[in-house]
């Protein structure tokens, strides 16, 4: 089996431990290359060269690092069906969705930030007869990105890219459940010279590399996406340590239905809200509230669709879901629909493993599962499950649904579906997200802000909002004589 290898000022290197552990493929739930189980030694290592690599990192003008970042952009683009098949590999995510949003996402990213950081300006601040002060904005020095298994090399380039791009050296971890297509990239990096020692990966497990990372003193700010509990025990690491935190974690969003809405453009976006990405989306929408009037309408269709949809490897190309992530996620998943049964609620559609012939009969697949008849306040409908599962709930009036919607602890986003244009904005302003599509989902512009609120995360992502975390700025006065 292949060895992938850690990244670090410029050159493959095998952990410091010279240990590695099984990278298992979700469609097959076997096992295909070994991953570095890299340490503190590893990650000392890593920040040592980013370190040294920050002097003349940061003194290249903006176009001279947008020239960078463009070559790694056309450096995954040359290579789109290599990252695609290794991304849907990894993951075990359709081929296809891998093809239309992994990855060219991943290329999109690197060449956003590329041009975004020729536009970047900073602000100054005229007092009349006074003076003036001018805002410098500074790259912070070594900083952290680490990343989840859902959206690997997509939500990994998210965070590397404006790093890099404000002029910052990075010591980055991909998911070890997901690590392969930041391994390619490191590849790419490579071929291209990028320079030593400012992009570093390094592979390995949370608890120790990622930890490793985030307790690094020179590791001056944190860019993680991932779960909240993982972002409460870095929170509780890096605060005291006052380092700048960026923290997506994640959701439990609602879908919110009212009769009035274009059914089938509700129904056909909805189909993908729930299930894209086998559910593994953190802005999947996996609470579904419809108005009573069109509730039986909406299940009786949805339901028939959902039935429609093929569970299969992720090379089939008629393929809508693929196979979750992992053996435990499956495991998981599996128990909130046993919880949800226990709950009183009713499984509509789905609600199993599903098992393909050899030689996909060990992998990791699960049926796309619809629940009903749930309170809005039970585990099911609070805890994030984060797969193939949706529960449907009936509603009756605006303040109902806001009152359900708003009802967990997590707030990143929510979809609204209805024609009424006054109540499309009033439930908007009042839906506790960072984020709030009304009449679509997952319509993404680079240069929004990215994020939640309550227990979804601090701070936000995209376009100024990314350069402004991965800069500190400096307020400098001039007196006029
Ligand atoms: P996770 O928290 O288990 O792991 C995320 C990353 O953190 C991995 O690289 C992991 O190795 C690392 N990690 C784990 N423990 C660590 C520690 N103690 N110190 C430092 N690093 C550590 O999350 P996951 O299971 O990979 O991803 C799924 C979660 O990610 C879901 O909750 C999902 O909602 C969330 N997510 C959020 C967003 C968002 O933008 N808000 C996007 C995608 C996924």
């Amino acid at each position: 089996m292949e060895k992938l290898l850690n990244y670090i000022n410029g050159e493959f290197q095998a952990a410091s431990s010279g240990n590695f552990f099984e990278n298992i493929a979700p469609a097959t739930g076997k096992p295909y290359s070994w991953i570095p189980d890299s340490d503190e030694d590893d990650v000392n290592r890593a920040v040592d060269a980013a370190q040294t690599a920050f002097s003349s990192w940061s003194k290249l003008s903006n176009e001279e690092r947008s020239e960078w970042l463009q070559r790694l952009a056309n450096g995954i683009a040359a290579k789109m069906d290599l990252f695609v098949a290794a991304e849907s590999k990894d993951n075990g995510k359709p081929l296809k969705l891998a093809a239309h949003v992994d990855i060219p996402r991943a290329v999109q990213n690197f060449s956003f930030f590329a041009t975004a950081i020729i536009h970047y300006a900073s602000e100054s601040h005229y007092m009349v007869g006074t003076g003036v002060n001018y805002t410098l904005r500074k790259p912070i020095g070594v900083v952290g990105c680490i990343s989840p298994w859902n959206l690997p090399l997509y939500l990994f380039t998210w965070k590397i890219a404006p790093a890099l791009a404000a002029g910052n050296c990075v010591v980055a971890k991909p998911s070890e459940v997901t690590p392969y297509t930041a391994f390619l990239l490191c590849k790419v990096m490579d071929e291209i010279q990028f320079p030593k020692g400012v992009l570093n990966i390094v592979h390995g497990f949370g608890h120790k590399t990622g930890d490793a990372i985030v307790r690094h003193p020179l590791t001056k700010a944190i860019s993680f996406t991932g779960g909240t509990s993982t972002g409460k025990t870095i929170a509780s690491i890096a605060a005291p340590m006052f380092k700048k935190l960026s923290l997506e974690l994640g959701g439990k969003n609602p879908n919110i239905i009212f009769d009035d809405c274009d059914f089938d453009e509700m129904l056909a976006t909805t189909m993908r809200s729930s299930f894209a990405n086998q559910g593994q989306i953190c802005l999947c929408g996996s609470r579904i509230f419809v108005q009573r009037g069109i509730y039986e309408k909406f299940k009786n269709a949805f339901v028939a669709k959902v039935q429609k949809s093929k569970v299969s490897y992720p090379d089939d190309p008629q393929a809508h879901l693929g196979a979750v992530v992992s053996k435990p996620h499956m495991e998981k998943v599996l128990s909130y629909i046993e919880l949800a049964k226990q709950e009183g609620g009713t499984v509509l559609t789905g609600g199993h493993r599903v098992q393909l012939d050899a030689p996909y009969d060990e992998g990791y697949y699960i049926a796309p599962t619809v629940i009903e008849g749930l309170a809005y306040n039970c585990r099911t409908n609070q805890e994030e499950i984060f797969g193939p599962v949706v529960t449907i709930t009936p509603f009756d009036t605006e303040e109902e649904a806001l009152m359900m919607a708003n009802s967990t602890d997590y707030g990143l986003s929510a979809t609204i579906w209805t024609t009424n244009l006054e109540r499309a904005h009033r439930m908007a302003d009042n839906i506790q997200a960072g984020i709030v599509w009304i009449n679509a989902w997952l319509v993404r512009d680079l240069r929004t802000p990215f994020g939640g609120v309550k227990s979804s995360g601090v701070g936000r992502e995209g376009g100024w909002e990314a350069l402004r975390f991965f800069t500190e700025p400096k307020n400098i006065f001039v007196k006029y004589s």
